[in-house]
């Protein structure tokens, strides 16, 4: 089969096609035929060396598929199923072999481009708006890079479940994504924190969603109301520098946290629980999944690139 192996860590350059052997099911395991591969940011951490993961090793972490074989051990999966995930290193390939416990059945009514699309950074968003913040009726929050993948459906959840949102976007072409996304109002970075203010009548933002990180954090802190909630769960911009934790007291008495996706998915029913209400979503209509860009596998380092040249949005699919 086909796979993108890192051979050694650097530039996209580094991502290379190559054959390898088809995988097996081992005990516990699915094998899956891909139909798509999802581009994360997490991808070009671990490409780069900045997530450290020994060489040589295929690239990816989620996908969807139809299953080809079950390995022994495994109960309620059989062949011809179509399963999504989004914690599988190997994903950037042909077929792959991964753990029963972190499939998720994919229903009826979602294909599986989306589903391959709205599993990472759409679990990230659901945890987000329903977990880390949970957003109540009414609340003005900050979503940054709206218009990337978790932006976007952080955008619209926020919606789903009452809140307003203050989006923060680079580009009008992405502005006008934040906007088709449901966000109440969309300004550029350097216009945040008078826009956070604007908004709430000088009183600050219940929560900031803070995945670009180094070029937001500070502004993000300011922008918040006393007890407001920092959620910073990404670097796209670089690692926020260490921090006195007086600036949270001085700020008044915020919450900084760093969450990542693992933490809200601790054991089967957690997955299955995020996984279901995120799938009804889609199924019913209420959350869109756009996927923005396709790429052929062999593209790969086309679209690292891409997306860290901040030339993407919404979703970025590689289709093997
Ligand atoms: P995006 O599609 O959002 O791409 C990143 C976006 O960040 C860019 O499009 C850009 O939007 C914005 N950005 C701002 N400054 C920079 C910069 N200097 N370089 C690059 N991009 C910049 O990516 P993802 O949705 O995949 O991920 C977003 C963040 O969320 C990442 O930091 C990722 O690691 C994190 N993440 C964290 C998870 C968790 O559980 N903790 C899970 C999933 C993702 P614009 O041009 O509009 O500024």
């Amino acid at each position: 089969m086909r796979a993108i192996q890192v051979t050694e860590h650097g530039r996209p350059e580094v991502l290379a096609l190559i054959d390898v052997a088809t995988p097996e099911a081992g005990g516990g395991q699915l094998l899956v035929d891909i139909a798509a591969a999802g581009l994360n940011y997490i991808d070009t951490y671990q490409r780069s060396g900045s997530y450290p993961i020994e060489t040589p090793f295929i690239l990816g972490q989620e996908g969807a598929g139809t299953v080809r074989s079950v390995g022994p051990g495994v109960d309620g999966f059989s062949v011809g199923d179509r399963v999504a995930w989004k914690n599988c290193l190997g994903s950037y390939a042909e077929t792959v072999a991964i753990p029963a416990a972190e499939a998720v059945p994919v229903p009826d009514g979602v294909e599986d481009e989306v589903a391959a699309a709205a599993m990472l950074q759409g679990l990230t968003a659901q945890y987000l708006a329903t977990s880390t913040y949970p957003i109540q009726g009414g609340d003005w929050v900050v979503v940054h890079a709206a218009a990337g993948g978790v932006g976007h459906l952080l955008t619209q959840i926020v919606k789903l479940r009452g809140g307003h949102v203050l989006a923060t976007t680079s580009t009008s072409e992405k502005a006008a994504l934040a906007t088709a996304a449901g966000a109440d109002r969309v300004v550029t970075y350097d216009e945040m924190i008078d826009a956070a203010m604007e908004v709430t009548g000088g009183v600050g933002v219940a929560a900031v969603y803070d995945g670009v990180g180094a070029s937001t954090f500070d502004d993000s802190l300011a922008a918040l109301r006393i007890r407001g909630t920092m959620a910073l769960f990404g670097a796209a911009s670089g690692p926020v520098p260490p921090l006195d934790p007086q600036r949270l007291n001085s700020g008044g008495g915020l919450f900084l946290t760093r969450p990542s996706l693992v933490h809200y998915t601790r054991d089967r029913d957690e997955l299955i629980g995020r996984t279901d209400e995120v799938f009804g979503w889609i199924a019913d209509g209420s959350l869109r999944v756009q996927v923005g860009h396709r790429y052929p596998l062999a593209e790969a380092a086309r679209a690292h690139t891409d997306l860290e040249a901040r030339k993407t949005t919404a979703k970025s699919l590689l289709i093997p």
